[in-house]
């Protein structure tokens, strides 16, 4: 028997290259060795503010983005956080074995209220119990997720040791898996590459939507003028060519910057026709599967149904284990 994983993402807007990089290309990766479930976490979307009118295509353009880049439905498990209510229970479970403390010092917590500061509502601060229900409920051995979700990783693996501690063993602690594009920065040059951000290159963009947003984008901002030297290391543009470039190039690339043979506007345009070549696909995909919504449908209900098989299977467990076993 394969070993099991729960991953995610919110549909909080369309799925980015840091989703893709950062965790989804993983997921793709993953489907051979691991039996997969991939939510769509809608739960914790509306942590922050939304539209109620747009959640239902913000839900498929998730799922649509999933298995464009590769999710395979026939392999692994495409799920809706919500048809699944034990998520929602376990989570309240897991509220009372988790210290407020643990849940105060998270930096996603902080950023996100800082971002959202007309409404640091309660299921902001515990977010992370509802994403430690996530993985428990499936009792997933790894994670992957971007660098930003190590924190929320660290605090899992804490609150299975105390559950199992209190109650007696029951959750596996999960490892992470943190691949190549770990951590995205926008197109700011500063923050992580968020949906609710606005400074993503979206898995939808053409190429003429990524041309017009990476010629505007964030480079070493110590080079000043076109003949200065840059720095590739501290370049966030340097680091997109990483992951979507050949070898040679990169290697051209870094070695012109740093001797000033290429400016920036050059890097760029390589950039931007190597990120469109690597998103074609993907993008062409998508376009075909909004023309399919009822099939994308039942694949979000066919998956929802087969997790709550072993949803339900481990909360009874859990509720046994706590003394609710009437
Ligand atoms: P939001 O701004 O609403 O929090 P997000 O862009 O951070 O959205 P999530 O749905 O929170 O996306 O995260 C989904 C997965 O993508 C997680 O595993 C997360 O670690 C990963 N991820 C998100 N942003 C990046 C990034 N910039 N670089 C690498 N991985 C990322
Ligand atoms: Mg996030």
């Amino acid at each position: 028997m394969k070993e099991r994983f729960f991953s995610g993402a919110q549909p909080t807007g369309s799925l980015h290259i840091g989703n893709y990089f950062g965790a989804i290309k993983n997921w793709v990766q993953l489907q051979d060795k691991y039996e997969c479930i991939f939510g769509i976490v809608d739960y914790h979307a509306i942590t922050v503010s939304y539209d109620p009118k747009e959640m239902k295509n913000r839900i498929l353009d998730c799922a649509i983005s999933y298995l464009a880049s590769g999710i395979d439905p026939e392999k692994s498990t495409l799920m809706l956080q919500s048809l699944v209510p034990e998520h929602t229970e376990l989570a309240w479970i897991l509220n009372t074995v988790t210290p407020l403390a643990w849940l105060e010092r998270m930096p996603t917590f902080k950023e996100k209220a800082s971002q959202h500061s007309q409404n640091i509502n309660a299921g902001l601060l515990d977010y992370p119990a509802l994403m430690a229900a996530d993985i428990f409920l499936y009792k997933s051995v790894v994670v992957p997720v971007g660098e930003d979700q190590l924190p929320h990783l660290e605090l899992t693996r804490e609150i299975a040791r105390k559950f199992n501690k209190t109650f007696g063993y029951t959750f596996p602690e999960p490892k992470e898996i943190v691949g190549k594009g770990a951590r995205i920065l926008g197109l700011d040059g500063v923050n992580k590459m968020s949906k609710s951000l606005n400074n993503c290159i979206y898995l939808n963009d053409s190429p003429e939507v990524i041309w017009k947003k990476l010629s505007t984008a964030v480079t070493d901002t110590n080079r000043k003028r076109r003949r200065d030297p840059g720095n590739p290391e501290i370049c966030n543009l340097f680091s997109m060519h990483k992951l979507v470039s050949k070898k040679e190039e990169i290697e051209m690339i870094k070695k012109g910057c740093q001797t000033a043979e290429i400016g920036c506007l050059d890097c760029k345009k390589i950039l931007a026709e190597n990120m469109s070549r690597k998103l074609e696909p993907i993008r062409e995909k998508q376009n075909m599967l909004w023309e399919n919504l009822q099939d994308v449908e039942d694949i979000i209900r066919e998956g929802s149904n087969r997790a709550r098989i072993i949803a339900r299977q481990t909360l009874r467990e859990v509720k046994k284990k706590i003394g609710l076993d009437l």
